[in-house]
């Protein structure tokens, strides 16, 4: 797990260099409160160097040949798991996820290098005769310098889906971690290198978002930015990019709902909708953070997930708890004004405190919390808690779902248990949200599976074959004889 218990001073990494600011950055241990490491705390003139650099090394990348961008592109991937416990206890520590959790997130980033440069290997233009004499073919080139602002609750995973095509395709990255955890984008940079891609292929800039990250959005000599984050940083962003003139691709989380329907497969259904609103303490995207219920099974299914939510061990991320802290105080603070929300609106069914002392030292700590008979209007219904609070209200009939499910401003999961297939393509067709699972749940696992928003969750798609797209522009070249 390198030195980052000692409190360690990491400096961005622009160009192949290690470049230090007099001002520092504090990376907090959500398990403990404690300072983990301290970053280079990046601003203007940092992010000037780092585009520079991927700008010049874009221009000598752009023509390696494919062949070889794929085999440097899997090597990162090989690199990543030769060193997936470091990487995991790394990703843990600054996040507070439990270390199982920390490893699936690294085999996960790994595969998405492997992934892409698999995609890559087939990803050719087109060729067709427009006339007798007029040859037309199609090739994808790269946007140029990629831009990368990246969100603390997967830091790992969301680089690797935006990274591994961005590079395979001809691009070079400027990265913006999160303030709070910034520490595996470094780790993945130096593997960069290792794996022989040039020095200023990647690049990381540490520091905050209203600095650093402000200032790459801003910069004119990006090509093309990937953002996962809040809405109201996501508006921000995507603004900085109509002025440039740029595309981006946002990814701006959700409201996502599990729906229960009378003849579901319940034993099957309980644990997955347990663990999608407390897989990473509930800070995910793409959470099942909404049960809509039909009333005819609503008792058991509350009954049971009750009991599935009492016998959830909470501790230290590298204790291996099934539910670490939260990542900051602050969030922490939100997610119990979101509760008390639930308290005067709605009924508190089990959980509802924060948790500290004895092995939760100062840690950010909540227990997993079900809130019953939450109302379409109340703002536990409509926005993003971020934290293990599942709030649940009941339908009686499919079209009600349907109508309760569309009823907020995200769209960008959606689970559906049911045995009827009838019911299964309904909701397929009527909910409004990027990507709909029936009898199961989960966006994160499938590297395969093409992710992103409707309304307010966002636009453009990454992840599966269709990701690679983004990264490269179409130029069609017509040759006459
Ligand atoms: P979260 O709610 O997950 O913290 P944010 O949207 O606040 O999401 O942050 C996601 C990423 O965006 C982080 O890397 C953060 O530093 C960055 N960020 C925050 N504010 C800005 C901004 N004004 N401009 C650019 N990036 C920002």
């Amino acid at each position: 797990m390198g030195d980052f218990n000692n409190g360690a001073v990491k400096a961005a990494i622009i160009g192949g260099e290690y470049v230090m600011t007099d001002s520092v950055v504090e990376v907090i241990n959500p398990s403990t409160g404690g300072v983990l490491a301290t970053t280079a705390d990046c601003g203007p003139a940092e992010i000037q160097l780092a585009v520079d650099a991927a700008r010049s090394t874009q221009k000598k990348w752009r023509r390696v040949a494919q062949v070889e961008r794929i085999r440097l592109v899997r090597e990162v991937g090989r690199l990543i798991l030769r060193d997936l416990e470091d990487l995991a206890s790394a990703e843990s520590l600054q996040t507070g996820k439990p270390i199982a959790q920390g490893r699936r997130d690294i085999e996960i980033t790994a595969r998405y290098f492997d992934f892409y440069a698999s995609v890559a290997e087939s990803f050719y233009g087109s060729s067709f005769s427009l006339t007798d004499s007029i040859e037309v073919t199609t090739r994808f080139e790269p946007h140029g310098v990629t831009a990368h602002i990246i969100p603390w609750n997967y830091p790992m995973q969301i680089l690797g889906r935006s990274l591994a095509p961005a590079l395979v395709t001809g691009n070079c990255a400027v990265v913006k971690p999160a303030e709070e955890a910034p520490l595996t984008a470094l780790m993945l940079a130096a593997l960069v290198r290792e794996a022989g891609l040039p020095d200023g292929a990647v690049n990381v800039v540490t520091g905050m978002g209203e600095t650093a990250g402000a200032a790459l959005s801003a910069s004119p000599g990006i090509d093309h930015m990937s953002f996962t984050g809040s809405v109201e940083v996501g508006r921000l962003i995507g603004r900085a990019a109509a002025e440039s003139l740029i595309p981006v691709t946002l990814e701006l989380g959700g409201k996502s709902p599990n729906i229960v329907f009378p003849d579901a497969d319940l034993d099957k259904a309980i644990p997955v909708i347990a663990n999608s609103i407390l897989q990473n303490g509930g800070q995910t995207c793409s959470a099942g953070s909404r049960l809509l219920v039909h009333a005819s099974v609503h008792d058991e299914v509350v009954n049971r997930l009750a009991a599935h939510f009492a016998a959830v061990r909470v501790g230290p991320a590298l204790s291996d708890p099934d539910l670490g802290p939260l990542i900051s105080q602050m969030q922490r603070q939100r997610v119990l004004g979101f509760i008390d929300l639930g308290r005067d609106e709605a009924k508190v069914l089990s959980g509802g405190r924060s948790l500290s002392g004895g092995t939760f030292q100062e840690g950010f700590f909540v227990e997993p919390t079900l809130i019953d008979d939450v109302p379409q209007g109340s703002r536990l219904y409509q926005e993003e808690v971020f934290g293990p609070v599942l709030a649940v209200t009941r339908f009686e009939s499919t079209e009600e779902a349907v109508e309760l499910a569309n009823a907020t401003d995200y769209g960008l999961v959606a689970g559906v248990w049911t045995a009827n297939i009838s019911t299964a393509h309904q909701m397929v067709r009527d909910v409004v949200s990027g990507q709909v699972f029936v009898n199961t749940y989960g966006a994160s696992g499938g590297v395969e599976l093409p992710f992103g928003g409707f309304k307010k969750s966002g636009f453009g798609r990454e992840k599966g074959v269709e990701g690679i797209r983004g990264f490269v522009q179409v130029k069609t070249a017509i040759v006459a004889s």
